[in-house]
């Protein structure tokens, strides 16, 4: 049976954002992530929803220019990087494709299943991938992986010195991670290198249509429908995709697949981008989060949206 495609106008995706908007922009909750201390100074009352789809077209309102720290999601760029340098086969078989059941920060999760992460989208998993990237050196990696999100994104994307003097110098139980996987064989280069590296690639600042637009590169088969680069091939975005709805939402994925059924991706500085493939990305900003990690707002924004324009990947008809 074909999938019925909906067609929307612009006016459709504008009203839908809107409505959202209007239900949810000051909606109460959550709290700011705490344990990195820039995340927590963020104003909590940013909020931000964008839309872009495959043909290019933009839709945002709210604090949409404002840069946040692109945090967990960053393990998106890394996974679609790594699948580029050394394939699929090879991310499932070091890395894995499954939940962890566990939160993202695990150490019980890797001593459950001999230093094999699971999932490229808990730190332990981000961490090998950043190890799996062909590089010369550790700044030869960091700039192959800036470059990554840059062209997914958008090419304003940079480090921030605050957030990532901020993370470096708390890192100490992704370091302590590192060193696990190291003895376990599946970190494939030296231990500091790949947390130092994986806490740059948590400290780069995007606004909210340039992770919108992280989103329509994937929706896209891999080109970003503003560049109009092919970014990553066609084949392996199929790969990043079923890692986002395994494990993209934290401890809530499967609530969230249940609920939204999108593949999504959240982070702990307030982020959330959601894939309609071959239909559009959908993002959000609020700093507040839930308990299980994901932005109270940012959820209920990017839900709504996907909703009323009647996206949900496991509808049939
Ligand atoms: N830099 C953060 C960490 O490693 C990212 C966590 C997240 O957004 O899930 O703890």
């Amino acid at each position: 049976m074909e999938r019925e495609r909906t067609f929307h106008t612009p006016t459709d995706y504008q009203q839908a954002m809107l409505h959202a908007w209007a239900q949810y922009a000051t909606l109460k909750g959550g709290e700011n992530a705490s344990y990195i201390p820039y995340l927590a100074q963020v104003p909590a009352h940013l909020c931000a929803v964008a839309i872009v789809t495959v043909d290019g077209e933009v839709f945002s309102t709210g604090d949409a220019d404002y840069r946040f720290a692109l945090e967990s999601i960053s393990k998106v760029c890394t996974l679609a990087l790594a699948l580029e340098d050394v394939g699929a086969n090879d991310v499932q078989e070091k890395i894995g494709a499954d939940p962890t059941g566990l939160p993202f920060n695990s150490v019980i999760a890797l001593e459950l299943h001999q230093g094999k992460p699971l999932s490229p989208l808990v730190n332990a998993g981000a961490m090998s991938a950043v190890s799996l990237i062909n590089a010369r050196d550790s700044e030869h990696r960091w700039a192959r992986i800036l470059n990554m999100q840059q062209r997914l994104a958008g090419a304003a994307v940079t480090l921030s010195d605050e957030v990532n003097r901020s993370e470096q110098t708390t890192n100490f139980h992704n370091r302590a991670i590192a060193w696990l996987l190291y003895s376990a064989g599946t970190l494939y280069c030296d231990a500091m290198e790949a947390c130092e590296v994986y806490t740059r690639q948590c400290s780069t600042l995007v606004n909210t249509v340039e992770l919108a637009t992280l989103g329509a590169t994937l929706a896209a088969a891999g080109v970003n429908p503003r560049t109009k680069e092919q970014v990553l091939s066609a084949a392996n975005t199929p790969f990043i995709l079923a890692e986002m709805t395994m494990e993209g939402m934290y401890g809530s994925s499967g609530d969230w697949a249940y609920t939204v059924g999108l593949p999504a991706k959240s982070g702990v500085g307030g982020g959330i981008v959601a894939v309609v493939p071959g239909v559009m990305g959908i993002a959000a900003f609020s700093p507040p989060l839930d308990a299980a990690g994901n932005s109270v707002r940012g959820q209920k924004l990017v839900a709504s949206i996907a909703h009323q324009l009647g996206h949900n990947l496991y509808r049939c008809g």
